[in-house]
């Protein structure tokens, strides 16, 4: 047994941070991160051996709750037959079956690990399908870490106010063109100027990196009309949404009336295991080698236990799963948002399908990061610790969406709810 601090001097000794990923430094928040040693169901210990309701769920994947018995038995299964191969396998058809079940759309898969690769892979797949170089994204938009798409990106740089990146060479997002979110004149303009340049345009069909901002009415479909008429590609990153917002992403919740050229998928797809991927039609997916000029590999791509993890966390999240991630966020946003209302607390509660977050200090609801960066993280800062201190762990970032799970209870949500009233005048200051 140790403490958090023990741990947390242990590792920035010898790691930067002390983290392997910035966010979960705390660097906004403050304080000390809960150093984790085990989580199961909507439960997380740390090393003290504290427990904590957790509604951080390694930021997205765990939609079931941790350690589904299911999808730790698969996964244990596949173990067993060994770790990695680098031979193609059985499986991984599978998996991709599962994901064409769900999104037709997404014909033929290729299996990455991370989202930033899945993404990374589409941007070149665009660059090469259509001969054109230059992308757009939109401001507070992540689409992972490679150096094209570290423009104005959300997540660890909004939570950090940071710009952009150091070591990402001027000329590697000079032909990333960056707009802002649910604009559609700004848009529009991009493309009048220079259409027959963009490549493509990828967008988070529903932002959740700038804390949640839904598209506006129209916007996704402007997407899709803009980028037809001009020869672009358009790619729905559904990292995020993806096998969360509904059996089939935000694309289903949309009742699938755009039809992205590109699907990228992370997160849920591999139930809490590395796996990521990226989909489309044939004539697209082809182009990739071994089929076609476009080069892409991994030495564990589409690894057997992630596969084996993923096929399991998409087998069991039915419809009952994606009812009871839906009941939760509902129940979840109306009590903070009541208990916030309650203490005077300026806010606005963002919702896209089952993400919610909420926007601190602001009155009138955010479309774009130009708007959410006017939020008061100190407001955040009060609000979280007092919720630490309560035994809820919520995502260290005014930024993130709160990830709820089919495995949050009605006792999850009661204790849940008992404690906001203290935290929201925590966050009156
Ligand atoms: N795209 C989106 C929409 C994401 O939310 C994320 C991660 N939060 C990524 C891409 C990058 O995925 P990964 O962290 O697995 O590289």
């Amino acid at each position: 047994m140790t403490t958090n601090n023990e741990a947390f001097d242990r590792a920035r000794a010898v790691i930067p941070g002390g983290v392997s990923s910035p966010v979960r430094a705390f660097g906004s928040v403050g304080g000390t991160p809960v150093f984790v040693s085990r989580a199961e169901g909507s439960r997380v210990w740390d090393v003290a051996g504290r427990e904590y309701l957790d509604l951080v769920g390694s930021w997205g994947p765990a939609i079931l709750g941790h350690a589904h018995p299911q999808v730790v038995a698969a996964v244990r299964h596949a173990a067993g037959r060994g770790l990695s191969f680098g031979a193609p396998t059985v499986a991984e058809a599978e998996l991709a079956e599962l994901v064409r079940e769900r999104v037709p759309l997404a014909e033929k898969v290729r299996f990455v690990s991370t989202g930033t690769e899945a993404c990374m892979t589409a941007i070149r797949l665009a660059r090469g399908a259509t001969g054109r170089d230059l992308i757009v994204k939109f401001a507070g938009c992540y689409h992972g870490h490679s150096d094209a798409l570290l423009a104005a990106a959300g997540s660890g740089l909004a939570t950090a106010g940071l710009p952009g990146s150091a070591g990402v060479p001027a000329a590697a997002t000079a032909q990333t063109l960056v707009v802002p979110y649910n604009d559609p004149d700004a848009i529009r303009e991009v493309f009048a100027a220079r259409g027959a340049e963009i490549a493509a345009v990828i967008t988070e069909p529903a932002a959740a990196n700038m804390g949640v901002v839904a598209p506006a009415p129209g916007f996704n479909a402007l997407l899709r009309e803009l980028t037809s008429a001009h020869g672009a590609l358009l790619i729905y990153d559904e990292v995020l949404t993806g096998f969360r917002v509904s059996a089939a992403g935000w694309w289903g919740l949309e009742q699938g009336a755009i039809t992205p050229d590109l699907f990228t998928f992370g997160k849920v797809i591999g139930g809490g295991m590395p796996l990521a991927a990226l989909g489309g039609r044939p004539e697209l997916l082809d182009l990739l080698a071994p089929l076609g000029p476009v080069y892409q590999a991994g030495t564990l791509s589409g690894n057997p236990l992630a596969t084996a993890a993923g096929i399991a966390t998409l087998k069991l999240a039915d419809a009952e799963v994606y009812a009871r991630v839906d009941a939760v966020a509902s129940a979840l946003s109306t009590a903070v948002d009541d208990a916030l209302t309650q203490a005077g607390v300026p806010h606005v509660i963002s919702r896209a399908g089952s993400l919610f977050s909420i926007f601190w200090g602001v009155d009138a609801p955010v479309t774009n990061y130009a708007q959410a960066q006017t939020q008061d993280a100190g407001a955040y800062r009060r609000f979280f610790h007092a919720m630490l201190d309560a035994g809820v762990a919520l995502p260290p970032s005014a930024y993130e969406a709160w990830f709820c799970s089919a495995a949050h209870s009605d006792a999850d949500l009661d204790q849940l709810i008992a404690a906001l009233p203290a935290a929201a005048r925590a966050a009156a200051g």
